[in-house]
């Protein structure tokens, strides 16, 4: 085995592993080495072929265009970007084996950061009962499906889900030449898309077929069901943070997101080790991931300078309908005041969010409009420094 030594070891050559990469080694980092497992860099936009990547006032770029720039700024940086390269496990606090096909080597780092996406659970799709024919994908299969290997997938499909993601599965059907009958959703409301039937508060209740998918059975709240004449059933939304390696690197995981548990300054628990973008929690846009790579470069820069590894201070935790928080432990002012990410599991009307710790409240705001659980909603920072480091859970609730 090759026995390989980086300064920062960022796994995951996504927006949010490049713009990470590009940052430290434009910073003087030293050796800032990215793997990635698939054949090209740069994340899931390499599959989402719709405009709508970048950050305003900039012209909106097609995903495959956003990841290349983002490929060649860490490059034109200095970053060495490996890809085919898959971090499988660790050697040691902040070493990594890996495997290519070059052969199995072991990369050992000053900081090792994790920016390895989110995943989608077919979990969805495996729950539903009836037979499992042909032509039920997710919404990973569905990309890979048309723009990998430009393969049709059907003529009729229904799409189950509402939120932004089950969107873009609607048009990416919709390019293929696949007519969507109809889009499923268990939430009470939600978008809809011109042209596309939208059932709500409707949870999918069957498949039907054999060999081929022929329909999906569905069931209103109210007791009504019927089944939508399909060929093609795509499952959207049910992103998890892959945290696959962080789990097997012994990095604690917060509950909520189910991705590695980090203070305001992606710091883990795990001396060294940081984590940024989806893998965090889920489902971000890539400016956000992006904004949250090159915000860690300050504080890895600070850990390579010898900056001490800060006690966990205490943990946030949510309050239902709150799903999650992240960060998701207070430590310090954290890097240049970013708001928190906070997610809903139920839409609300003008709500009001409280930030509270052993009683005493350190933040209130009613939200001005709507909130949707395919949406987070940015918490500002200043309440962080009245936080108690000593103290109890801080506990963040919405009502
Ligand atoms: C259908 C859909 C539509 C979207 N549309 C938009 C949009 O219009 N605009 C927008 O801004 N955002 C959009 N997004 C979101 C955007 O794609 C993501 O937020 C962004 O890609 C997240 O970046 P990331 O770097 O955190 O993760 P990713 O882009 O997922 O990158 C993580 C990388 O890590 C690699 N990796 C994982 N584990 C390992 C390992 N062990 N070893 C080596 N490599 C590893 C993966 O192969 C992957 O390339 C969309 C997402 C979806 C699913």
């Amino acid at each position: 085995m090759v026995d390989v030594l980086v300064d920062v070891l960022v796994v995951g050559a996504g927006p949010a592993g490049l713009a990470l990469a590009a940052r430290l080694a434009a910073a003087g980092a030293g050796r800032v080495a990215v793997l990635e497992r698939e054949p090209e860099a740069g994340g899931m936009p390499r599959h989402l072929h719709h405009g709508g990547f970048g950050r305003p006032p900039r012209p909106w770029l097609r995903g495959p265009e956003y990841a290349r720039r983002a490929a060649e700024a860490a490059v034109a940086a200095g970053a060495a970007v490996r890809t085919g390269v898959t971090a499988t496990g660790w050697a040691g606090p902040l070493s990594l084996d890996t495997t290519s096909p070059a052969g199995l080597e072991r990369i050992r780092a000053r900081a090792v950061v994790l920016a390895t996406g989110a995943r989608e659970r077919p979990r969805s799709a495996r729950l539903v009962p009836g037979s499992r024919p042909q032509g039920v994908l997710t919404t990973g299969e569905l990309l890979q499906s048309v723009h990998r290997y430009g393969l049709s997938v059907g003529r009729r499909a229904v799409v189950v889900g509402a939120e932004p993601v089950a969107r873009h599965a609607v048009g990416t059907l919709r390019r293929a030449g696949t007519d969507v009958v109809a889009m499923v959703t268990e939430l009470p409301r939600a978008a809809a898309v011109p042209g596309v039937p939208l059932l709500t508060a409707t949870a999918v209740d069957g498949l039907r077929g054999r060999g081929r998918l022929t329909g999906v059975a569905v069931r209103h709240r109210d007791g009504r069901s019927g089944v939508l004449a399909c060929d093609t059933v795509v499952f959207t939304g049910d992103w998890i943070p892959d945290h696959e390696l962080a789990r097997r690197g012994g990095v604690p995981l917060d509950p909520g997101t189910r991705g590695p548990c980090v203070d305001a300054s992606f710091r883990t628990s795990v001396p060294g080790v940081f984590a940024v973008g989806n893998a965090l929690h889920g489902i971000e846009r890539a400016a956000t991931a992006a904004g949250e790579g090159a915000a860690a470069a300050a504080p890895v820069l600070a850990h390579l300078a010898g900056a001490p590894w800060p006690e966990p201070g205490p943990p946030l935790e949510v309050r239902p309908p709150l799903l999650w928080v992240t960060p998701n432990r207070v430590t310090g002012p954290g890097t240049a005041g970013r708001p928190l990410l906070l997610r809903s599991g139920e839409p609300m009307t003008c709500p009001v969010v409280t930030v509270s710790q052993d009683g005493r409240l350190l933040w209130r705001r009613r939200i001005t409009g709507p909130v949707s659980p395919s949406r987070s909603l940015r918490l500002p920072p200043g309440w962080t420094t009245r936080v108690d480091r000593s103290g109890g859970p801080v506990v963040v609730a919405i009502g």
